[in-house]
This record gives C-alpha cells, structure tokens and sequence, in this order.
C-alpha cells in the first residue's frame, strides 16, 4: 500500500529541535539565540561545535566530516540510512501528522468546517500536515506504517534467555534493532486487527540503566488504547476456546509459545472501550474470556473493571495468581498445560 506524503508539509510541521529531542539528543546541544550546537549526531563526531542547527532556518549543517547540511527530511534520512520519502513517513507516524492513501482525497481536517473555496496557487498541494500540532492527541485508529525496520537482530541474548523459541521470534518479529528510534532496543511489530503493521514497541533488552531510560518505549501520537496486541493472529484460531486476555507482550507471546494462541495483550492495565469493542471481534455470541492480569495493584485495580465491561457481553473468568507480583510470563510449561486443558 502506498501512502502520499508531502515533502513540503512534513518540513513546515517539524522542527530541527523536535526532531532532536525526539532522538534524545537536544539536551547535549547548546543553544545561543536562534542557533544550537553540539556534536555531530550523523557522524557521531566528539568536537561540541561542529553541528549548529538555525532554528530560525530550521536547517542543519556539520563543519566536520559531513561537510554539508539540509533540513529534517535529510536530517532524518541520513540518521536512519533510509530515503527521503521513508523519512517523510516516519516523521509523520513520529509527530502524528496525516499522509493520504491518495493524492486525490482532500485532507481531513478534524473539527474545523471545510473551506469552500481556497484560491488557486503555484503550490496547492493539500496542506495536510499544518493542520494539526505535533503530538497532538486525537482519536481514531493508528495508521498503517509506512515501513517495516529492517535488519533487526532476532538471536539476541535476551530473547533466548527469555525462553523464546526461534519458531516463536520469527512469528512475532522480534528483534534487537540497531538503528534508528528504537537503536539498543528489542522491537515488538503490533499490528491492527486487520494484520497491518501500525507501530513498533521498544523493550530495554534487561533492567534500564537509570530512571530515564523506560523499560519500553512507543513512538509519540501512537494510540495503544486504540489496538489489542495479538488480536490479528488470536482471530484466526479456531473460536471454540477461550480467549486470554493478558497486560503485557511477551506474557502474551509466552502463552501462544505455549500453545495458548486465543490471547491478546492490553499493552496496560486498563481496557479502554475500544479495546473491548476490538475484543468483541474475537467472540462468538458464546465465547468465553479468561482475564488474566498481574498480581500486583495495578493489575488488581484494573482487573475488576476488565471484568466487569467485558461481562456486559460475554462469559468471563478471572485468573487469580496465588502469589504476590506473579504474571503469565511466570507460568511454567506444566502450568500452562493445565491452563489449555481446563
Ligand atoms: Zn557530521
């Protein structure tokens, strides 16, 4: 599927420094009126005043080894090694700015009444992109990504040391990236009810260094109230068994290595009305759910309004760990076992 992106747009949205911070960068940048400084991100170069940015320009150049410069597109395309259009894509599912599936569809504009007539100009490409703010919350379901990460490393020690299996990686993805947003990350693909690719979540491969750093991390403006994990592959197994329901990735993927394939992640606690509208899709009118959240506050407090919204619609069992801070990626083989035999 192709997606239309404006070049244009996409620069008169994003700032140098948004671009900067969203990579973590802009706190080792210095700023003197409208220009910042620091080291090359690009070519990773140690002299503290080799890259400036003009903000007022919002461009960029390195006096170092680069020996050049551009705005963020380039900025971009350099920093993740891929095309202009794929950075003007990922800059869009980054900062939530709207890409088209056609050129010809006019842009949405939430909120606002359309404008009947706009005066024909040299450039009347639609202005997508200015209609709304970085980050801006907005409903409605995820986008489509326009590219998939590639290269990930999928025999990473922290996956085998968590007992994944090759079979059970390949199925979901998984892989430590090395580039880009999510560099020094693991990858988890999610994908829609439908199976298209909308977002990647980064686990820190291990206990994060310090209190900065999350133990995961998701791209801005992207909705997880808005997806089920897992709900594309739970909806093609056959319905006659219950459907799981768990907080986190790799308590889900754990389950389906076990042979428990009806589960989905909430990516949470809470179940969000879309959510389990999404659920629903799972169900036949007699289906069955086993609510199975962590043994720890927030997943007790969210276990009983779980419950009680998916009750409303079908038959629903609460798994009840019995001790403190257990979660289904604790469950041993034979455990499981049990689970899927009931
Ligand atoms: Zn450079």
């Amino acid at each position: 599927m192709s997606r239309f992106v404006d070049f244009k747009a996409v620069k008169a949205a994003v700032t140098m420094l948004q671009v900067l911070e969203h990579y973590g960068l802009a706190a080792g940048f210095n700023r003197s009126g409208n220009s910042l400084s620091g080291p090359c991100p690009l070519h990773h170069g140690e002299n503290r005043k080799q890259f400036r940015v003009s903000l007022e320009k919002n461009c960029w150049n390195c006096f170092g080894t680069c020996k050049g410069g551009g705005n963020v597109l380039d900025f971009v395309a350099r920093k993740e090694g891929c095309s202009l259009r794929e950075a003007a894509l990922a800059l869009c599912d980054w900062f939530e700015l709207p890409t088209q599936e056609k050129p010809a569809r006019p842009a949405r504009d939430a909120g606002k009444p359309p404008t009947p007539e706009t005066p024909p100009k040299a450039e009347s490409r639609p202005k997508a992109a200015k209609a709304k703010s970085p980050g801006a919350e907005e409903d409605g379901p995820n986008k489509p990504l326009g590219f998939a990460l590639q290269n990930l490393d999928p025999e990473h020690p922290y996956l085998t040391e968590r007992g994944l299996s090759a079979e059970t990686i390949a199925e979901f993805g998984l892989g430590y990236c090395h580039k880009g947003s999510m560099t020094g990350r693991i990858v988890v693909p999610i994908h829609n009810a439908e199976g298209q690719l909308v977002a990647y979540a980064g686990r820190w491969p291990g206990v994060p260094p310090d209190e900065d750093t999350p133990k995961y991390k998701l791209p801005p403006g992207f909705r997880k109230a808005q997806e089920v994990f897992n709900l594309h592959r739970a909806m093609r197994e056959l319905q006659d068994k219950p459907l799981f329901v768990v907080e986190g990735f790799f308590d889900c993927i754990w389950l389906w290595q076990h042979g428990i394939r009806r589960v989905v992640a909430l990516m949470g606690s809470t179940l969000s009305p879309v959510q389990a509208a999404l659920v629903q899709r799972a169900l036949t009118p007699d289906g069955r759910i086993v609510v199975m959240l962590d043994e720890d506050d927030a997943g007790r407090a969210g276990r009983e309004k779980v419950v009680n919204r998916l009750a409303l619609h079908c038959f629903v069992r609460t798994h009840v760990f019995t001790h403190e801070g257990q979660q289904p990626d604790s469950l041993t083989a034979e455990q499981l076992e049990e689970l899927r035999t009931p």
